[in-house]
């Protein structure tokens, strides 16, 4: 057995363990459907190095030349699907469909004709430069959005396939390759070209499971940090991102307010309407929270029917007016059972720690129930109208309990 031919069942095993590897992470990550594209790829690919040795051992070099070129092109344009697929941009259909039918067509028309032929060479090669180019324009695309420094590596290897691929037909007329598939397969070249092809489609291979991992795991964090019922984050969630939002603070000498918000008598909602419509009202004051709060400030549901907002770059006043406009805005929502939130607010001051702001927060909440509730707590001295609406004074009940726990 030759050189050659040990690379070429080298490359078939190395592809199948890729199809197989992404067939694992498929069934282990339910979310990274992108992935069945690289299995189908690998899947693919192991058709291209079995069918050269059929050319080297077999008659019929001509139908195992078109399988082991059709499987090629297949396995480049599935890679340039999947990573679309895996990069969330719109799948280019249209340019693939087209690189396919062309890449029908060229093969077709040139037939088996000398491989060391420069034009032969091109007509032959020009597929594959345009599939590894649909697969780079989409690394950079994505490379720009800052997702991972991953994909600033597949765009380099595709740019390097591309090069490959290019210039793959100048080797060929340079370096003696053999004028037929037979002679080619062979051939000293052939040995370099399998190595180089195996090499690309290794490196490939790994940086597109380490991507797949890496999103995987991104996935399973922002599951963990992220409230089941409402889809805000969970104290978690909201510990890691305050974390980050007042060092900031600290460093920018920006502002950094917190607003904690409790809904009013939330035990009674359930107890009249049933727990199904407590969980649509919790649902809906946490959409309410997202909508008015700014873009930029995060909202969580730390537990029950408590939520906070962490807001970047406001004051006190700038919480109290947020916090009061969410307030009066609450018994309004769609057609569920009117309730009332009651509010504190707390400002960062030097030397403070989450935990501190948010006990402030937490007290100011609990002074706002205890002096009759739906209302915000304190009232910045800067805010001259108040708008506040008038309810008979109610001692705290439960609520306060459950802040203590936390
Ligand atoms: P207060 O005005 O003093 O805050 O009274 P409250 O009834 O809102 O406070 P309490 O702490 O006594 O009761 C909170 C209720 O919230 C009790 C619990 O059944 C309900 N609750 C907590 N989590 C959920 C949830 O996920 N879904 C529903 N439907 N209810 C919940
Ligand atoms: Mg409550
Ligand atoms: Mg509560």
């Amino acid at each position: 057995m030759d050189g050659a031919v040990y690379a070429l069942i080298v490359n078939a095993c190395v592809a199948l363990l890729f199809a197989v590897a992404f067939a694992v992470i498929r069934c282990s990550y339910q979310h990274q459907r992108a992935v069945e594209w690289f299995c189908a790829a690998y899947a693919i690919g192991v058709l291209s190095p079995l069918s050269e040795l059929g050319i080297r051992y077999c008659s019929g070099s001509a139908l195992f030349a078109a399988i082991s070129y059709a499987s090629l092109l297949l396995y480049t344009l599935a890679m340039a699907l999947g990573l679309t697929a895996m990069s969330g941009r719109p799948m280019p259909w249209r340019a693939a469909t087209l690189i396919l039918v062309v890449g029908a067509v060229l093969r077709a028309a040139i037939g088996n004709g000398h491989r060391d032929d420069l034009l032969y060479g091109l007509a032959l090669q020009l597929p594959f430069v345009a599939a590894s180019t649909l697969s780079a324009l989409v690394a950079i695309r994505t490379v720009r959005q800052r997702v991972s420094r991953l994909w600033a590596a597949v765009a380099i290897l595709f740019g390097i396939s591309i090069v490959y691929f290019a210039t793959k037909p100048v080797f060929a007329s340079t370096l003696a390759s053999g004028a037929t598939a037979e002679a080619f397969a062979s051939s000293g070249y052939a040995l370099f070209s399998q190595a180089t092809g195996r090499l690309l489609i290794v490196t490939a291979g790994l940086l597109v499971m380490l991507i797949a991992v890496e999103q995987a795991m991104n996935r399973t964090i922002l599951d963990s940090e992220t409230d089941p019922l409402t889809g805000v984050a969970n104290r978690r969630g909201f510990e890691r991102a305050a974390a980050r939002m007042i060092a900031h603070a600290n460093q920018a000498g920006e502002p950094l307010a917190l607003a904690m918000f409790d809904l009013d008598h939330f035990k009674r909602v359930n107890d009249s309407y049933g727990h199904a419509a407590g969980d649509a009202v919790i649902r809906a004051f946490a959409d309410l929270l997202l909508a008015m709060a700014p873009r930029s400030a995060t909202v969580a549901r730390l537990g029950g029917e408590e939520f906070v907002v962490l807001l970047d770059r406001t004051t006190m006043t700038g919480a109290w007016h947020i916090a009061q406009a969410i307030r009066i805005a609450l018994p309004g929502i769609a057609h569920l059972p009117a309730v009332t939130t009651s509010g504190g607010i707390a400002e960062l001051k030097p030397g403070d720690t989450l935990e501190t702001l948010l006990d402030r927060a937490d007290q100011r909440a609990y002074e706002a129930k205890f002096s009759g509730r739906d209302r915000i707590v304190p009232v910045p001295p800067d805010v001259t109208a108040v708008p506040l609406r008038l309810v008979p004074a109610d001692p705290p009940g439960a609520a306060r309990k459950a802040a203590v726990k936390r």
